[in-house]
């Protein structure tokens, strides 16, 4: 049985006047998710969240919330609350009251809207500020009361637009912790609008990744950053090498050999076809360096030459050039780079072991 707070998107499209910024779209998102709707600037990422609250239209297709059909429904019908990147809060309000304003709108008595928006103040960690008004808070302190708000009247699904991107970077880890153990504590579903990879990462049980008003990939956050499905996914999401090969001839036993200007075993690919192009992806965390042929055989290799080298605290990016001109990204630990230390105009092979290739639709 889907919960309250199941959503499912039927051939989903909106347009406005000639533009159609969603395409028909199919999305289920089960009861209690945190899903994370991402892709870059005018995706149509936004336009599916203010559809799924109502504060757009729907232009074509079927909006199922807990298995009702809220296609037509206007907001305050479909069991959702919507928080707003700027807060949106009432300036000659204080926070209690702001907290307090949806159960005014649903005639709630004046004493158990006070007690509620208590509770509600209580659980986001706003109790002392009860009596202060939007304008003396900090901007942390404001969402949480802008969250607190779209919370008080119980709803099934919370949707959130782009809720920390006003917040500096330390407050915005802070706020992520923040929003993943509310929506784990009410166990409703969290649908969240955001164009930062490590954001979606960090909270979601599911990632939609949109592109041009279409879902691209949606997945677990380690699918869709190990398994990306396309190069825009992968460049997107980032922490992945692309590399682009012809398959030339069979390897060992459910391998191909692949000769481009890289060469590479691809294991568990012997459907390829000799002289298919195909570009793999290998996370920069999993390219080793070696001063002479690697190890084994087996392994995908390439000889570089060190272009950049950049200490990034934790970790140390390493960029290696090829003779062709391709550039590799590498990530070591710092404490990896202590043991191995390189420089700019080093010459080395850059290798990979083949399950560490992904390919790339
Ligand atoms: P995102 O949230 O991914 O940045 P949006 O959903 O806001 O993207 O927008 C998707 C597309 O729809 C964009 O091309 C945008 O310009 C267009 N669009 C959004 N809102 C409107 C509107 N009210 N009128 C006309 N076009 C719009």
């Amino acid at each position: 049985m889907k919960g309250n707070g199941a959503i499912e998107l039927i051939a989903v499209s909106k347009f406005y006047g000639s533009t159609q910024a969603v395409k028909s779209i199919d999305l289920q998102i089960p009861a209690g998710a945190y899903c994370c709707l991402i892709g870059p600037s005018g995706c149509g990422k936004s336009t599916t969240l203010r559809m799924i609250a109502g504060h757009e239209v729907i232009s074509e297709g079927d909006l199922l919330i807990g298995d009702r059909n809220v296609t037509e429904l206007p907001p305050v019908k479909r069991g959702t609350a919507m928080m707003f990147q700027n807060y949106a809060l009432f300036p000659h309000m204080t926070c209690a009251e702001n907290v307090a304003f949806g159960l005014k709108m649903q005639g709630v008595s004046p004493s158990d809207r006070k007690d509620r928006a208590k509770e509600m103040l209580a659980r986001v960690q706003m109790e002392q500020f009860a009596d202060r008004k939007p304008d003396q808070l900090s901007g942390g302190q404001q969402q949480r009361i802008a969250l607190a708000r779209s919370l008080i009247t119980e709803p099934s699904v919370l949707l959130l637009d782009e809720p920390l991107s006003a917040l500096d970077p330390f407050l915005r880890a802070r706020m992520r912790d923040e929003l993943r153990r509310l929506q784990q504590e009410l166990g409703i579903t969290f649908v969240h609008v955001t164009h930062a990879q490590d954001e979606a990462l960090a909270l979601s049980d599911m990632v939609v990744v949109m592109e041009d008003g279409i879902i691209r990939q949606k997945g677990t956050p380690q699918e869709i950053f190990n398994q990306p499905r396309s190069r825009f996914i992968a460049n997107f999401m980032g922490g992945q090498n692309i590399f682009k090969g012809t398959v030339s001839e069979s390897g060992p036993a459910g391998t191909l050999l692949a000769r481009g200007p890289d060469s590479f075993f691809l294991p568990g690919f012997a459907d390829g076809k000799a002289g298919e192009e195909l570009e793999f992806t290998i996370r920069t965390d999993l390219i080793g360096l070696d001063e002479t042929a690697p190890q084994e055989a087996q392994n995908g290799q390439i000889p570089v030459e060190i272009t950049t080298v950049e200490y990034l605290g934790l970790w140390v990016r390493i960029v290696a050039t090829t003779s062709d001109g391709k550039e590799i990204t590498l990530m070591k630990t710092e404490s990896e780079f202590r043991q191995a230390p390189v420089r700019r105009q080093d010459k080395f092979i850059a290798y990979w072991k083949p399950e560490h290739a992904h390919v790339l639709a």
